[in-house]
């Protein structure tokens, strides 16, 4: 270095430049600073593919001084997009980190700030009086409900696992039940579709092995922009051959690296698949053996089932909801589904399946669509090939499938498609919902979500007031001896889990403190919109946000934020200050008017800290901490202790309404330094023993004995009987008995070299890398793909990835079938716990251009929930609001932007709003490219700049154009602050889909004029 310095010295008096010089210096110097710095790894806090960093951290400052790809990490070997590139920005060496508590009182025009001593007892003096004041303990039916309605609670997925635990437990000792996260706008229909059609609700596959396809249909994602380094694995795939389509209304940069694009109208997904579906079986491109064998294709439907213009049996107009009676098999005389293995009785799930989709022919899907029947026929045929033993196809998808009145269904629609094709359970197949947040997965198996408890497991009810009748109605019973129904299981997992939370003061006499759980009212909902709703109407009293931005990212945003302005108290936990935590100063607010108290409170950055993240692989990866956070930053994991102390010792002093499951909380999560400890939180997860035990394996004659205090090996081991505790059975394994953090590994092995990388991190469920993959095998376990050999049983025993269950394959006499989720074992083709009919159909948007369905008498999705307040703010087909809009996101931003917009790299990237549009239409409208226009709804408007391209085209509908325009949602009004922007939710409506209530952002209607 000195030399290249002293050269440097002496060509600067003759007059030569010397940048290049200095800059070669000062790479030096700074690589000899990181040689010298102390190396921690960490996940990178964007996206669900889990991309590894690497951290240097000064070892005399304690501060970061660089952060890079991991080039040992499986994934993104050392690669980055822009925002893994621009990680450095979330350190504190960004001026806009926030640093210490702030505070805003009534009435008040600024923060205050504040310290943790100041904030916490008046926090939990709020939130106690809130609770205390409003608390139900008994609903209008007089059932026991312990709830507490007047508390929201949102997010978050952008926390590390142990974290979002201690945050679902914290809300479910309150009572609260309006409690929600970013999966229920993002990804909630993939739980709902995926656990209806295969028994789990997650990625099938994972990102690596996307390599191993011979077709990927990319539907519903702009997968190079969004998921970057999980499309590397679809062009490795590409390189080898496979053929890759993307199906999208734009063109993209997904669909420039792919062999075709195909352009869709929006909102018309389920028509493309049922066209799918009918040219697969017209023309018997299935795999016959694969559909008898592991789907209830085979399985008799209810002779008093029936599908007619566009309803199926059993709607009730009034209520805009199904009854299911119908929608049954006939069993036998021993309690086992009938099958018709000819699959030819006019019953069958399979013959019923082919009359429903034999009316999406091509003319009409095409006719619906927009897409040519030249363009159907090439991805049909492309994809269908994939029928075969040795082939392999898969699908990746994210929002733009989920976020529609179909959602659940879009995606049901392609796991029938995999399901013909034998593609679930295979190197290569199987559906990937790739997840938007980074630990999306994991804030998602531990529910912070209102409709489960961690691990799947369902939120009590109010008609099931006793432990005894939550687990009679959720223990499934099948009386088919090779159905291996592990959720027979269930009793295990969800005492564990009281146990968990409430550990001694959990007894078999106060059913292990079930009763003390908050109770939902049988059939009502309270999701994110749910929540604003009430919220809109003055009810919701007190709210936490963390880690989200709902004035941004909640459809009808100017609802959301009259909303807000109605709460009494508001707390926000983040790293970034954001619109939602700064409503009461959003333009057109007048902030003296507004009463709320609101508290934003400092937290760590993701690399700050250490702990667990979920990628959409399941891969569990811990973090290491590179640093701490700066001045008043903790952990949210420390956030949430300190604030359930102060509520448990407010309540411990002065008593108060149902103070049991405060006052028995197990709240014991801290290090000896009396800071968070993701490592007790983890293991509490992963389970212990709470009295010593000896487990007997009948089938193979073994009994192991553990001992008080020890770590539980794996979920097989999980008690009824309250000697075990575990937070979330889903994750249990993922620690050793001895106490090895699995989570950790960093194994670089591919002994199938299909990537699955065994020894790297910790996958859930037990470490296996391809659920289902029992299907990957024939009857007597021989691999169907003796080339991308996934599985064999072979000398008694499976070989390669962990089985999808321990048993023999079916063949054989201890055989089970393949789904052990699902109750009968098998794919469920038809969905009997759908809120909208058992085979997907295709409905128009809640706003779209066609006045009449052509599928049928039924425009719309008819058990969609339209809101009260909302019913006059719908407009669809009108001249006033003639184009269709979707709404994404870009490589630069994340989410809401409530992150990535305080960061300047990524900021001059994508510095503001546009609407994307055709070139047709701007000429049509004299609109230029680069002039801002004014963009709205019937429920508000937006400014953004015109961004004029030949990516969108119009679409020809039933003889009509139709024109389509595209803006992202990343942008808010609060930064950056030269530009005129506001999120593009004042647009959206408040409306989702029938399953799971994720909000519609993807087809509505809108105007665009000049500004
Ligand atoms: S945003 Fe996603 S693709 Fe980009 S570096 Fe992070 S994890 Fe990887």
């Amino acid at each position: 270095m000195s030399g290249a310095m002293g050269g440097g010295v002496a060509l600067s008096s003759l007059g030569f430049n010397l940048g290049p010089t200095r800059a070669y210096a000062d790479e030096l110097n700074k690589m000899n600073r990181i040689r010298m710095a102390r190396q921690s790894t960490t996940i990178c806090c964007y996206c669900s593919c889990g991309c590894g960093l690497v951290c240097s951290t000064d070892k005399g400052t304690g501060k970061i001084i660089n952060i890079e790809g991991d080039a040992d990490h499986p994934i993104n070997e050392g690669a980055l997009c822009a925002k893994g590139a621009g990680f450095f920005q979330m350190t504190e060496a960004n001026e806009h980190r926030l640093r210490k508590v702030l505070y805003r009182g009534p009435g008040g025009d600024k923060w205050e700030e504040k310290d943790w001593e100041w904030a916490l007892p008046r926090m939990a003096r709020l939130i106690k009086d809130t609770r205390d004041k409003n608390f139900i303990k008994e609903n209008a039916k007089g059932e026991l409900v312990n709830r507490c309605e007047a508390i929201g609670h949102y997010g978050s997925s952008n926390v590390d696992n142990e974290e979002c635990w201690l945050i679902t437990t914290v809300a479910r000792a309150l009572g609260v039940v309006y409690m929600d996260h970013q999966a229920r706008v993002c990804h909630s229909p993939s739980v709902g579709a995926l656990a209806e059609s295969f028994g789990r609700g997650s990625m099938t596959n994972h990102y690596i092995d996307m390599q191993n396809a011979d077709v990927i249909l990319i539907m519903g994602s702009n997968m190079a922009e969004n998921h970057p380094m999980g499309f590397r694995w679809v062009t490795k795939a590409q390189e080898r051959g496979a053929k890759v389509i993307h199906v999208d209304p734009r063109y993209t940069r997904t669909s420039a690296r792919c062999d075709f694009h195909v352009p869709l109208r929006s909102g018309t997904d389920i028509a493309f698949l049922g066209g799918m579906i009918n040219y697969i079986i017209e023309n018997q491109k299935y795999f016959k053996e694969y559909v008898l064998n592991y789907t209830h294709a085979s399985f008799i439907v209810d002779e008093s089932f029936y599908f007619k213009d566009g309803l199926f049996s059993g709607y009730d107009a009034d209520k805009r909801k199904y009854n299911k009676d119908t929608w049954v098999y006939e069993y036998d005389a021993s309690g086992i589904p009938r099958r018709d293995m000819t699959l030819q009785h006019p019953r069958s799930v399979f013959q019923l399946m082919r009359e429903h989709y034999s009316r999406y022919t091509l003319d009409k899907v095409s006719g619906i669509t927009g897409v040519s029947k030249d363009n159907l026929l090439k991805v049909y045929e492309i994809y269908s090939a994939t029928g075969v033993p040795d082939k392999a196809g898969t699908e990746c998808y994210a929002l733009g499938w989920t976020q529609h009145t179909v959602g659940v269904e879009n995606i049901r629609a392609m796991t029938l498609v995999q399901m013909l094709l034998g593609n679930v359970g295979i190197a290569g197949g199987g559906i990937n919902a790739m997840r938007g947040e980074p630990n999306v997965q994991g804030s998602t198996d531990h529910a912070i979500l209102y409709h489960i408890l961690p691990g799947y497991l369902k939120t009590p009810s109010a008609s099931l007031d006793t432990l005894e009748k939550y687990l009679t109605k959720y223990t499934p019973v099948s009386k088919d001896p090779k159905s291996a129904n592990y959720y027979s299981n269930y009793p295990k997992f969800m005492v564990s889990l009281l146990k968990a939370w409430f550990d001694k003061a959990a007894t078999r006499e106060n059913d292990f403190g079930y009763t003390w759980l908050p109770k939902m009212d049988d059939g009502k909902h309270y999701s994110t919109m749910h929540m604003f709703d009430r919220m809109y109407e003055g009810k919701i009293k007190g709210f936490f946000c963390i880690g989200a931005d709902n004035a941004v990212s909640t459809p009808n945003a100017s609802k959301v934020r009259k909303g807000l302005e109605k709460l009494d108290w508001l707390i926000g936990e983040n790293i970034f200050d954001n619109e939602t935590y700064q409503f009461w100063r959003a333009p057109g607010v007048d902030t003296k008017n507004i009463k709320t108290e609101v508290f934003l409170l400092p937290a760590s950055a993701s690399m700050e800290k250490e702990g667990s993240i979920s990628n959409s692989g399941r891969w569990v990866q811990w973090k290491e901490k590179a640093c701490d956070g700066p001045d008043q930053c903790i952990p949210v994991g420390e956030i949430e202790i300190k604030i359930m102390q102060a509520v448990k010792d407010l309540y411990a002093k002065e008593g108060g309404v149902h103070p049991e499951p405060i006052l028995n909380l197990y709240w014991n999560y801290l290090d000896k330094d009396g800071h968070f400890s993701a490592t007790k939180t983890a293991q509490r997860i992963n389970g212990v023993f709470l009295e010593d035990t000896v487990i007997e394996d009948k089938a193979k004659g073994t009994k192991t004995e553990f001992k008080k205090g020890q770590l539980v090996p794996g979920f097989g081991n999980l008690q009824a009987d309250g000697k075990t505790a575990c937070g979330n059975w889903c994750i249990s394994g993922s620690y050793t008995a001895d106490g090895i953090n699995k989570m950790k590994s960093r194994g670089k092995e591919d002994p199938t070299g299909l990537g699955l990388f065994p020894n790297w991190s910790y996958a859930w469920p037990v470490g296996r890398r391809i659920l289902y993959n029992r299907c990957s095998v024939d009857l007597n376990g021989k691999p169907y793909n003796p080339q991308r050999n996934l599985l064999e049983w072979k000398d008694g025993k499976w070989i390669g990835d962990v089985p999808d269950g321990p048993w023999p394959p079916m063949a054989e006499k201890e055989g089970k079938y393949p789904f052990i989720m699902q109750r009968d074992g098998l794919g469920a083709i038809f969905g009997q716990g759908m809120a909208d009919g058992p085979f997907p159909e295709h409905y128009e948007p809640l706003e779209g251009p066609l006045t009449k369905n052509p599928m049928s008498g039924q425009l719309i999705n008819p058990a969609i929930e339209i809101f009260k307040s909302d019913r006059d703010k719908i407009e669809r087909a009108s001249k006033k609001f003639p184009y269709v809009i979707t709404t994404y996101s870009c490589t630069e931003h994340w989410c809401s932007g409530a992150l990535t917009r305080w960061q300047s790299w990524l900021l001059e990237a994508q510095p503001e709003q546009y609407i994307e549009m055709s070139d047709v239409l701007a000429k049509e409208k004299s609109i230029k490219n680069g002039e801002r226009v004014k963009v709205s709804s019937v429920r508000g408007s937006v400014t953004a700049v015109a961004m004029v391209t030949q990516r969108l085209k119009p679409f020809t509908i039933e003889g009509k154009t139709v024109h389509q325009v595209g803006m992202p949602f990343n942008y808010g009004w609060l930064f950056p602050k030269d530009t005129k922007d506001d999120t593009t939710n004042f647009l959206t409506p408040t409306v989702g889909c029938a399953n799971t209530f994720c909000p519609e952002y993807k087809a509505f209607m809108v105007n665009i004029e000049k500004a």
